[in-house]
């Protein structure tokens, strides 16, 4: 097998030969072997329910490719809702023909990253289009998960409570963009696509309980920020000197006239926190290769409803605003 041919999509010979050399391969588990019309699970309740679809371009990146995203973005948004990730599904849209060495790769760094946390897959579907019908291959993906901390929402933010970011912002979005634009920085910038669920589980273990949490994805910090402001109707103060931006990303931001703040990131996450609880969280993510490099960098205030200050280096205030238009398209 070269090629997807739009046979592998008709429900016949040929679709259950690529579900078996590829999907069940490194899918497999009793759940999904039972090939029923639908999977039966069983889930300690309350859940966390979440689906995305996954369309980037290029498919393959310095630092993933569409599959590893699939998984990591759908488990980081259970993770961001307080839950265990358990289960997720896969639909699969493929553009005749697409090579199966390139499909391969993809399924194959979808079940490394679902090994690392235990998550399975336990219902997928395939289809093939014809040529031109997609770009190469799109993924849709569900998840569930088991609610573990509860009362986690944007919504509850209050003067005083403090904002910590788990890393460096922007590399993603920096990432897609130099490949895109064929940049020389292209090799050094990687993006920080990673699942969530080890250092947000620590912190639950060390006893903190997060009063917000959200994975900075399309629009980036900016995003987050201004949908926490208005969301718990508090100001929100960012210093920028404390958020941290890889100097390579920032080198990007100034040749195409982008903010780093507004670029999207696949494993890097903004935690809302009790004053309190701030330290004991920054030594716990210190702990993870994916959030060594976390950073307090502002603080709920009771001024500016819904809007975020952001004070330079040199204490002069600008707003920072939410992202408008779509600066990247298909970065995810
Ligand atoms: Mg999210």
């Amino acid at each position: 097998m070269k090629e997807i041919l739009l046979a592998h999509g008709g429900g016949g010979d040929e679709m259950n030969e690529l579900i078996n050399k590829l999907f069940f391969k490194s899918f497999s588990n009793p759940i999904l072997e039972k090939m029923e019309d639908a999977a039966t699970i069983e889930l300690k309740s309350p859940i966390a329910f979440t689906t995305d679809s996954f369309t980037v371009n290029p498919l393959f990146f310095n630092g993933g490719d569409i599959g590893k995203l699939a998984v990591v973005g759908t488990v980081n948004d259970l993770v961001m809702a307080g839950a265990k990730p358990r289960y997720l599904t896969c639909g699969f849209m493929i553009e005749e023909g697409f090579l199966f060495s390139d499909l391969q790769k993809i399924v194959k760094s979808m079940q490394d990253e679902m090994e690392k946390i235990g998550v399975k897959v336990v219902a997928g579907d395939t289809k093939v289009v014809p040529k031109g019908s997609v770009d190469g291959v799109f993924i849709n993906s569900s998840g569930v998960g088991e609610i573990v901390q509860k009362n986690i929402s944007s919504h509850n933010i209050k003067a005083g409570h403090v904002l910590i970011v788990s890393n460096e912002v922007g590399n993603h979005g920096a990432c897609i963009l130099a490949k895109r634009e064929d940049l020389d920085v292209e090799t050094s910038i990687k993006s920080d696509c990673a699942l969530l669920w080890e250092p947000v589980k620590a912190l639950y273990e060390a006893g903190i309980a997060p009063i917000a949490l959200r994975d900075a994805t399309r629009g980036g910090l900016s995003a987050v920020l201004n949908e926490w402001a208005v969301a718990s109707n508090i100001g929100i103060k960012a210093y920028e000197e404390k958020i941290p931006v890889a100097d390579e990303v920032r080198g990007i931001c100034e040749i195409f006239g982008f903010e780093p703040y507004e670029f999207a990131n696949e494993g890097t996450m903004v935690l809302a926190l009790k004053e309190e609880d701030a330290s004991k969280a920054l030594e716990v993510l210190k702990g993870f290769e994916v959030t060594k490099r976390a950073s307090l960098f502002g603080v709920a205030v009771k001024e500016y409803e819904g809007r975020v200050i952001l004070e330079t280096p040199w204490g002069s205030q600008r707003f920072l605003e939410s992202p408008k238009g779509e600066l990247l398209p298909r970065i995810c």
